[in-house]
């Protein structure tokens, strides 16, 4: 006879061993179920896919012929041309606009911020993957740095090729985005992009050529990572801040960005644009200037005028690559003007536009051009 002790000793096994066998049950039916969609247990919840158009999802309007038009083909398509996608992670996509890059506007972005905001609140999804036209990626990736409030990755990807071109490179491009999108080391980062077998940071991209698919560059700092057929490291981490460390958000009440323009600084440049911005209603101008933000006189006294009447002026580059710093050249203290540092004219722009949002005063927007 068993003594109580063993009794009692056995009770609680027998107890512990039915969850566990149901538990075991359980897992096998789940890797059986995973097996047969191609996923695998231990690979992250969903990677979701936002798909808003440009060049990885255009076709070409005659086979070989270089002439295309953007955004033709939908998110599906995108993830059946890479069947590898699923054994990285569980992908959905969701499709936000089918535009050429182009034509991205303040409308846009706040539907795509909500989007992937809404994307990343779910327990169930890990990352957001975006796929995007070239042209404007590097300004949206730089905008959603600043507004989107999660540690999750986000990773912006592209093509060069359209999607039925010669040795197009949309589906490796949008492989390897998925990958890092999937890596622990990714999170905390704010929003990446990845191109060309390159992680770059949204506040260092730029894109740098037409059309060579080697567009994307980091020219102050220089990339976040590579990727070499799915192998992706990081190279180091990114200073500014950007997402849950960042002092800008948008409410669901706000429907448009203050308007801010570039002018762009050229030899024998004119008060012309600057008038027309004004006349437009800016209430902030990015100087796209010569050299380190530099202007002619008429222009420089233009601003002067502007910012006297609470018109914030940024100065920019056109260079692209270099720190603009105050009062080099330009007496910013005197007329009042703010040195945009390292961020180009279209990323100034952006800073300059969340920054309306919260203040016209100069000294507290330089202060914001230096951390973010
Ligand atoms: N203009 C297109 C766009 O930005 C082409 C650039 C691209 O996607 O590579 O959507």
């Amino acid at each position: 006879m068993p003594s109580p002790q063993c009794h009692a000793a056995d009770a609680p096994r027998r107890l512990v061993s039915k969850p566990l066998a149901a538990i075991a049950l359980l897992l096998a039916i789940t890797m059986v179920v995973l097996s047969a969609i191609g996923a695998r247990a231990d690979q992250p919840n969903i990677t979701m896919i936002l798909a808003t158009g440009g060049t990885i999802a255009g076709t070409q309007t005659a086979a070989g012929e270089p002439g295309y038009v953007a955004g033709k083909d939908s998110v599906a398509s995108l993830i059946e041309a890479v069947p590898e996608l699923k054994k990285i992670a569980d992908v959905e996509g969701r499709q936000v606009s089918d535009i050429g890059s182009q034509n991205m506007d303040a409308k846009i972005w706040l539907e795509l911020l909500r989007a992937t905001s809404e994307e990343l609140a779910r327990p169930d999804v890990d990352a957001v993957v975006i796929a995007h036209g070239t042209d404007t990626m590097e300004e949206t990736a730089y905008f959603l740095n600043l507004t989107l409030k999660s540690d999750k990755p986000v990773v912006l990807v592209g093509a060069m090729r359209p999607a039925n071109a010669l040795s197009a490179d949309g589906p490796m491009n949008l492989y390897n985005a998925t990958v890092v999108a999937a890596l622990a080391e990714a999170r905390g980062r704010g929003v990446l992009v990845v191109m060309n077998d390159e992680i770059h940071y949204a506040a260092e991209v730029t894109k740098t050529n037409t059309t060579n698919p080697d567009t994307m560059k980091s020219p102050n700092r220089g990339r976040a990572g590579v990727c070499d057929i799915g192998a992706c490291v990081f190279f180091s981490p990114t200073t500014k801040r950007h997402t849950t460390n960042s002092a800008f958000s948008i409410g669901d009440e706000v429907s448009t960005l203050p308007y801010v323009a570039i002018v762009y600084g050229h030899a024998g440049m004119t008060a012309a644009p600057i008038k027309g911005a004004l006349d437009d209603g800016a209430k902030g101008i990015v100087v796209a200037g010569v050299g380190d933000g530099n202007m002619s006189d008429v222009a420089l006294d233009a601003l002067t005028t502007a910012a006297k009447t609470g018109v914030v002026v940024v100065r920019s580059t056109r260079v692209g690559s270099g720190v603009v710093r105050r009062d080099i050249e330009v007496d910013d203290d005197t007329r009042g003007f703010v040195a945009a540092e390292e961020l180009n004219p279209q990323r100034a722009r952006i800073l300059l536009q969340l920054a309306l949002m919260k203040t016209n005063d100069p000294k507290t927007i330089q202060e914001m051009f230096h951390v973010y």
